[in-house]
């Protein structure tokens, strides 16, 4: 039995890394970008309105209030789309939308309320003392020509898909999804959607991992539910040690007398890196690798599997998917916390804010067995060994549910 900090170092050397691919921006939500995105002009790309108004000489609206309005001459119009190719001399203006170009000439932007309205009258009258570069968006004042947007390794979402658009990006490289098969195994599994006779219970490991390895960002290749039998295993086994860059499986690879995952594993040929790890829940964890590919057998108990999948394979998908390392939270436990003398343990929790402060409790059942402690749970916590229970006002390592929120 190995302690987590060695196995994790044996892991973190065995990665491999994906290579990048082509999608067009459309396909890219979710996705981990595999190149620094540039800009590659300004933004805004020119001096355009802030406000629908009217493009001035701030000097010819000296002194301008609604009691004694300045007329300028109204010689242009400038639209979003339609930029206007007058220039603008002394005493005259230009209607000028929002977002449309500042005409030649003009240093600033009377807003529509402050003037007489819009017309089709050749004069105007400004109510308001215009100054020089207001409401003006200039040119580059966001973004220089050159800047780094975006730094390879971040997770495409909202923002970036719409920095890429705004930058007229069409396609990006991303890294490839990491191909992965899992299976199950247990002679007692039965899909949801069959009736249950006695003794047997429903998978629900297999879609777990499905809904995890998605939300990580690799893809589904190969998915069964296996029975306890060696022949099956080495079937499904052969064929996704051939197209897969990680293989997960859940349960069969305890002490029991029918757990063969272990076993086939070894006559596939898998080198073993390790079996068990000192952890609570999942001890029974095996890790070996098939050339490339990466194998994590993880127990079958629902929260052995869960937690073991957020500890273990999600941050090695974040690896091969080039993300940068992700922090854990610091939190300060409300309640104790049922540490363990020679394994590190793990559980469910609670984590939210209170006056500034992250605090957090585990889940009430702390059986392995026990799935639905993950419901009302929005992190994993971890402690290391210790003798004693750690107590309400430690802290306790929080490893926030991506997917969920900490409020
Ligand atoms: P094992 O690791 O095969 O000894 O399984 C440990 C426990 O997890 C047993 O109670 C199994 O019935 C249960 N189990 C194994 N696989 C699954 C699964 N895919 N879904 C739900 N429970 C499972
Ligand atoms: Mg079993």
């Amino acid at each position: 039995m190995i302690s987590v900090s060695e196995a994790k170092s044996i892991i973190h050397k065995q990665i491999p890394l994906k290579g990048a691919e082509t999608v067009l921006l459309k396909d890219a939500g979710n996705r981990v970008l595999a190149q620094d995105i540039i800009a590659p002009f300004p933004m805004p790309k020119f001096d355009n309105s802030a406000m629908d108004g009217f493009a001035v000489r701030a000097v010819d609206t000296k002194g301008a209030t609604q009691a004694s309005p300045i007329t300028l001459k109204m010689v242009s119009v400038s639209s979003a789309g339609s930029p206007s190719n007058m220039t603008i001399g002394p005493g005259e203006c230009a209607q000028c939308m929002t977002g449309a170009t500042i005409p030649n000439g003009a240093d600033a932007i009377v807003m529509v309320e402050d003037s007489s309205g819009f017309s089709d009258a050749y004069s105007v009258q400004v109510f308001l003392e215009a100054q020089p570069t207001k409401h003006i968006r200039k040119k580059g004042e966001e973004i220089q020509k050159g800047d780094l947007l975006i730094s390879k390794g971040a997770r495409i979402t909202p923002s970036e898909i719409g920095t890429l658009a705004a930058f007229g990006y069409d396609e990006v490289s991303v890294a490839r999804k990491p191909r992965i098969a899992i299976f199950g195994t247990g002679n007692e599994l039965v899909e949801p959607g069959n009736d249950l006779n006695p003794g047997q219970i429903y998978n629900s490991n297999l879609f777990v991992f499905v809904e995890l390895a998605e939300r990580a960002g690799a893809e589904i290749i190969m998915r069964n539910v296996i029975k306890d039998d060696k022949k099956s295993l080495s079937a499904f086994l052969l064929e996704a040690l051939n197209t897969c860059d990680v293989v997960i499986s859940s349960g069969g690879v305890s002490m029991g007398r029918f757990d063969y995952v272990r076993a086939v594993f070894m006559e596939m040929g898998v080198q073993e890196h390790f079996w068990k790890v000192a952890q609570k829940p999942g001890k029974p964890f095996f890790f070996g690798t098939d050339e490339s590919t990466l194998i994590f057998g993880l127990p079958g108990n629902p929260v052995s599997s869960y937690i073991g999948f957020m500890e273990w394979v999600w941050p090695v998908l974040d690896v091969m998917l080039g993300k940068p390392k992700q922090n854990y939270l610091i939190g300060k436990l409300i309640e104790s916390f049922p540490r363990e003398k020679v394994k590190y343990r793990f559980l469910f929790g609670k984590a939210w804010m209170e006056d500034g402060t992250l605090v957090c409790k585990p889940s009430s059942k702390i059986g392995s067995h026990m799935l639905s402690s993950s419901l009302e749970a929005n992190c994993i916590l971890g402690s290391e060994t210790g003798d004693s229970p750690m107590q309400s006002g430690d802290e306790i390592r929080v490893n926030v549910l991506p997917w969920k929120e900490i409020k």
